[in-house]
């Protein structure tokens, strides 16, 4: 290795260190600071931003990346160095496009207004959230400016989504949802129509939250995520946090009344967390460490909590231990009604709580939603009527109050724009790598009604996981499964496992 590599991996390593603590106090604030400490909290979050974001672009890491660069000409394409500066090549490019004051003034700004947002939201009031959001749609807006799109054939959007998902394009993800767009509503209208309706009365009821923490850490836990190198808290908004690979934060929350809830963010996060634990020890404090974009990241979350916790064969294994954690409830309850009940099909108000059919219906009314308001074809003044007329073409239902319409999401007070199609691009790997597993293991079901799930996370961690971000996320997809991403797994999938529920 050249001194220059040396160095600056020593410099993006106190970086990443920097952004790590930075990750824990925005931990914090959602999980146990007081809202007192909100206004401080914001100057420490903008504090720390700056910090590393002046590390990061400063002249002296421009001038031993390219040193470091220049040393590693003609080395090997495939080597975790070369990987390395290429990776970090493209983040600094992206990166010194933008001025500091508008990172720290993003920084500063999305911290009061996640906090103006747990208010609005609280009392219904998007008239006095508008012109914080307004702002941050602004700050957006110079961002995607700053970073550049291609004016003539592109979208402002091309700016954005690239942060999170290298490489993807407005036009592209326009076109996977128009591809999967009828089937879903084809579907959903089948299901809406059946006579085979779901009884969802399993997993109604009353389930303390104490009883429901323990089910839900049991389930976790025996699924693979790593206790001793993860916890698991109460959010507003359920996430997974982590600050290396050894400190991965999941965070639920219960509702005493509805089972499932919990329950499912809970495997949700922890297909998260368990990604971070797997990325490989040789990459930690490095650009290479943790998962690759947030789409694969999502086909990790939406693998355990729908393709692993809602299948019949996990409901089999894990309905035992639902009945010992609620026995009253359950006495006479078996394992295919709650099958059936945690696959209910019901257009519902809230994303993270959508059902497998109707989600990618939420995802693409925010996708257009968020064209509208970057583009300026759309006003803030209109979001709320707008968001409750696409409901209602989408999904059926109109939302009474906007706590449960445009204000129900807390990302775009925080900046997270041009994210959500991720959540599309997860569902559909998620089914593509799934399929790419059963070719492998066979016998999947088995090990599922018998507890084991180790196979698949061994397979997962050697697949994907262990790759860490070291490739593009086309080529882990690639190198997974063999070929291109695909909407066909995903649509094979949904019409199979609900054309059977369902009786459609
Ligand atoms: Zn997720």
């Amino acid at each position: 290795m050249s001194d220059n590599l040396a160095t600056l991996k020593t410099r993006m390593a106190k970086m990443i260190r920097i952004g790590q603590a930075a990750g824990l106090v925005g931990w914090d604030q959602e999980t146990y600071m007081p809202p007192g400490a909100a206004n401080a909290r914001a100057e420490q979050s903008a504090a720390l931003s700056e910090v590393t974001h002046e590390l990061f672009v400063s002249d002296e890491t421009g001038n031993l990346l390219a040193k470091a660069e220049a040393d590693a000409v003609g080395m090997d394409d495939d080597l975790d160095d070369v990987r390395m500066l290429k990776k970090l090549r493209r983040d600094f490019d992206l990166q010194t496009k933008l001025p500091t004051e508008l990172v720290t003034e993003m920084a500063r700004h999305g911290s009061l207004t996640q906090e103006l947002w747990k208010k609005s939201r609280a009392n219904n009031d998007y008239v006095g959230f508008r012109p914080a959001l307004e702002k941050m749609f602004d700050l957006t807006r110079q961002k995607a400016e700053c970073y550049g799109y291609d004016k003539v054939n592109g979208h402002i959007y091309d700016a954005l989504i690239n942060e999170y998902e290298t490489g993807a394009k407005q036009k592209e993800i326009a076109v996977m949802f128009a591809n999967m767009k009828p089937g879903l509503v084809e579907l959903l209208r089948k299901i809406t129509e059946s006579k085979n309706q779901v009884d969802e009365a399993p997993i109604h009821g009353d389930f303390s939250v104490a009883k429901q923490r323990e089910l839900t850490l049991k389930a976790v836990k025996a699924i693979g995520f790593d206790l001793s190198r993860g916890r698991q808290d109460e959010a507003a908004h359920p996430f997974c946090a982590n600050f290396s690979r050894d400190d991965v934060r999941l965070t639920t929350r219960y509702d005493e009344k509805f089972l499932q809830q919990a329950l499912y963010a809970s495997l949700h996060e922890a297909g998260h967390g368990m990604y971070e634990q797997g990325s490989p020890e040789r990459f930690e404090a490095s650009v290479l460490a943790g998962g690759v974009s947030l789409g694969v990241h999502e086909s990790q979350s939406r693998m355990w909590e729908n393709l692993v916790g809602r299948s019949r064969p996990f409901v089999e294994w894990f309905f035992p231990t639902i009945k010992e954690t609620f026995p009253d409830k359950f006495a006479t309850e078996t394992p295919e009604r709650f099958y059936r009940a945690v696959n209910t099909v019901k257009p519902s108000f809230i994303r993270v709580e959508a059902d497998e059919v109707t989600y990618n219906l939420h995802v693409l009314l925010r996708f257009e939603l968020e064209c509208a308001l970057l583009e300026g074809s759309l006003s803030f003044n209109d979001l709320p009527e707008t968001w409750n007329a696409k409901m209602q073409e989408y999904l059926g239902i109109t939302p009474a109050t906007d706590a449960e319409g445009c204000l129900q999401d807390v990302h775009w007070s925080f900046g997270l724009i041009g994210y959500f199609p991720t959540y599309s691009l997860g569902n559909l790997i998620s089914t593509q790598l799934f399929a790419s597993v059963r070719r492998t293991l066979p016998d999947l079901d088995e090990q599922f009604r018998r507890g084991e799930f180790a196979p698949l996370l061994n397979w997962l961690r050697e697949n994907v996981h262990g790759y860490g971000s070291k490739y593009l996320p086309e080529e882990v997809i690639l190198k997974a499964t063999g070929e291109k991403l695909t909407s066909r797994y995903y649509v094979d999938y949904m019409t199979q496992k609900y054309g059977d529920i369902y009786g459609v």
